[in-house]
């Protein structure tokens, strides 16, 4: 999961960089309105972390113009997509501000200084709105997987799996039923930083495969990948 950091004080900014790669996100980090308005143009992030005192203007101006922007016939393909998930994570904490920030679209809303546990919580939780689901865990079949405890369970065991593995099945049991392709994969577990290996995702998904069952994860020749939509919902 992708996650774009809109922040202009660099220690906030590194320490939530860190804090949230060390829990499995990609996170890229913005100072400003106009780098992180041309970032969400650009890129498909899982959800916005959003200051409101940035170096060039306020973070509500940036909120109302993503809440503004067409959703576009095909949503899934238009960016900036205005359905991304936003938590404003803000030193304002009067009860007005707070309800301002939500009425303006925001998602959620934290005061600074915050707990990194509780921001990572309302983060799964954004997430977990945004793809429709109500269960804190996700089911497919007989695999099961903890977005919090980041473990998969297969038939009630245990699967042990490397953080991009789990990243991987997040993003394919997260878009069940659609095909991804692997660069629709790669943007959402790679920062812009990121060294990306040109056949990474592909070994990532034989090595599922291999763990999971070889059926689990279909390939779509010259398309992409996808896990089919079960039967029942
Ligand atoms: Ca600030």
């Amino acid at each position: 999961m992708r996650i774009l950091v809109v922040e202009d004080d660099a220690g906030i900014a590194s320490g939530l960089r860190t804090n949230l790669q060390q829990r499995g996100y990609a996170v890229d980090v913005c100072d400003g309105v106009a780098s992180a308005w041309s970032a969400l143009r650009t890129e498909r992030f899982d959800a916005v972390l959003l200051d409101l005192g940035l170096v060039d203007g306020d973070g509500s101006e940036l909120l109302r113009r993503l809440r503004l922007s067409p959703a576009g016939e095909a949503q899934a393909s238009v960016l900036p997509d205005p359905a991304t998930p936003v938590l404003i994570v803000t030193a304002r904490d009067q009860v007005h501000q707070r309800i301002a920030g939500l009425d303006l679209g925001a998602d959620d809303y934290l005061t600074k200084p915050f707990n990194v546990d509780e921001l990572d919580a309302r983060l799964r939780a954004l997430l977990r709105r945004a793809a429709g689901r109500t269960s804190p865990t996700i089911r497919h079949g007989d695999i099961e997987l903890d977005p919090a405890g980041r473990t998969v369970r297969q038939k009630g065991k245990p699967v042990d799996m490397s953080p991009r593995e789990f990243s991987v099945l997040l993003v394919l049991l997260e878009s069940r039923g659609r095909v991804l392709s692997r660069q629709q994969i790669e943007e959402r577990l790679y920062s812009w930083d990121a060294a990306i290996e040109s056949n990474a995702v592909e070994v990532h998904i034989h090595h599922l495969r291999r763990k999971l069952g070889s059926a689990c994860i279909q390939t779509m020749r010259g398309v992409g990948y996808f896990m089919p939509q079960e039967e029942r919902s």
